[in-house]
């Protein structure tokens, strides 16, 4: 069952993006003119040990102006979000192949502007990395639909900036790079913020759709899933703190990791099954209780409610799957007078047999309804009026010859074959002049209107 999405929880997260998309372009920006002026005066733009880096910057423009055409009104806006992928797509497979060491474009020693130093202007690996991810899944939004392989991306994407932030926690003190060398806190949080604003872009994706759903679901989802995905930033620093601060030992840290890491799992499958159980049981509780809201109990046949949904949903197929079907009409001959002479309790004994025998004379796919005190309706399913006749008549001699228990109780019929044009209204118009004319011309019979 698709979760349906609230429409203003949709607007918000249309809004997130947007704005995820503006401070990305304005933060890119800033970067390359930061950088322009000297790079060591970006530091105090974005909390850091040191600068971001100018490809970096560079991507942030191409990155943030993709996400803008992305959820831009504008036709023209949204397709230019492909090329601007392929771009961040590029910048971040070039900085990776030079991280690698397999090609070497200079950036990685580039002369500041009015600077003797050289600096490393090539964006860190996971940034790389991080780039290549949203190119693709950027480059492929809309174009392979909602299906696993743009759910993949996305988690990817969103995986590497939650590597990219864990490593803040961590802080990564080692001076050598690694391909999951850190970027500054500014940019590990640009990027999460950019793969949160990418999948908030498409709110009906199924990524994104349980956190946008109406209802329970989606209200958990929407408090939960960003404090749990920032849990890893929270016991990186918690980590790194007990080992700088209190001085705890290294072996002990990973064993506390392993256990909060098995322990929370743990928790969760529990949780799950939990909920499961839970939506399990209620979802019996709820097919009881149709069951209940939809049978008449002294005759335990289909009630009025059933029936007044079963007969449009037989017309519907009428129409869809041009399956006929026939309306029976029934109802007990002179009850009122077997009511006062043995009693109401022995009235409602009547009406439980005729219960039990119309059950038994109908087949699988019929459908018998008490729809009112001493009336009964049948549909029968692919029966034209000859077959319905039949059927008819073989109820009436069915109650005719049924050993009731006070005196003998006969029944009359009104038949109606459906025709195409029908309404509930006319179908049933049609079986109650059977009916009436049944009744007229002696009770005990069945008529079948012409
Ligand atoms: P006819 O052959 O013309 O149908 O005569 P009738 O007496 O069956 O028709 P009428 O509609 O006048 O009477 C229906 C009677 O059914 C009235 C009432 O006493 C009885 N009845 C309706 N609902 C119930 C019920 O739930 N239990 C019992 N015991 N009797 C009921
Ligand atoms: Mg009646
Ligand atoms: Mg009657």
């Amino acid at each position: 069952m698709a979760p349906v999405p609230d429409p203003q929880v949709v607007r918000g997260y249309l809004l997130f993006a947007r704005v995820v998309a503006w401070i990305t372009v304005v933060a890119g920006l800033l970067i390359v003119a930061g950088w322009q002026a000297g790079a060591t005066d970006l530091a105090a733009l974005f909390i850091g040990p040191r600068p971001i880096r100018l490809a970096t910057g560079a991507g942030f423009i191409a990155g943030g102006t993709a996400l803008l055409c992305a959820v831009s009104e504008s036709l023209v806006a949204r397709r230019l979000r492909w090329p601007l992928a392929l771009l961040v797509l590029m910048l971040g497979a070039q900085s990776l192949l030079e991280h690698l060491g397999i090609l070497d474009t200079g950036l990685r020693h580039l002369p500041l502007v009015g600077r003797t130093a050289s600096f490393d202007a090539a964006m860190p690996p996971i940034v790389s990395i991080f780039f290549v991810n949203l190119g693709l899944y950027a480059g492929t939004q809309g174009r392979l639909g909602d299906n696993w392989i743009a759910a993949m991306l996305a988690l990817a994407m969103l995986g590497t900036a939650m590597a990219a932030l864990a490593a803040q926690g961590v802080s990564a003190a080692a001076g050598a790079e690694s391909i999951l060398s850190p970027a500054t806190p500014g940019a590990a949080a640009l990027l999460f913020a950019n793969a949160i604003g990418w999948i908030a872009a498409r709110p009906a994706s199924r990524l994104c759709a349980v956190a946008a759903a109406q209802g329970y679901g989606g209200f958990v989802a929407r408090r939960l899933l960003l404090p749990a995905m920032l849990l890893p930033l929270a016991w990186g620093w918690l980590i790194q703190w007990a080992r700088d601060r209190l001085g705890v030992d290294d072996a002990l840290l990973i064993a506390l990791s392993g256990l909060v890491t098995g322990g929370s799992v743990a928790i969760l499958v529990w949780w799950v099954a939990r909920l499961s159980g839970h939506i399990q049981y209620q979802r019996s509780r709820t097919a009881v209780l149709a069951g209940i809201a939809n049978t008449d109990v002294l005759s335990g046949l289909a009630n009025r409610r059933a029936f007044d949904a079963e007969l449009p949903a037989r017309l519907h197929e009428l129409r869809t799957d041009n399956r006929g079907f026939s309306l029976l009409l029934l109802d007990a001959d002179r009850f009122k007078a077997y009511n006062d002479d043995f009693g109401h309790p022995a009235g409602d004994d009547a009406l439980r047999g005729m219960g039990r025998l119309l059950h038994q004379s109908l087949r699988p796919g019929d459908h018998a309804a008490r729809i009112g005190g001493e009336e009964f309706a049948v549909l029968l399913s692919d029966a034209d009026r000859h077959a319905a006749r039949l059927a008819g008549e073989r109820i009436r001699a069915a109650f005719a010859a049924h050993p009731w228990p006070r005196r003998a109780m006969t029944v009359s019929i009104g038949v109606a074959q459906v025709r195409p044009d029908d309404t509930a209204t006319t179908l049933l118009g049609r079986a109650d002049a059977a009916l009436y004319e049944a009744k007229n011309s002696g009770r005990d019979r069945v008529v079948v209107a012409l």
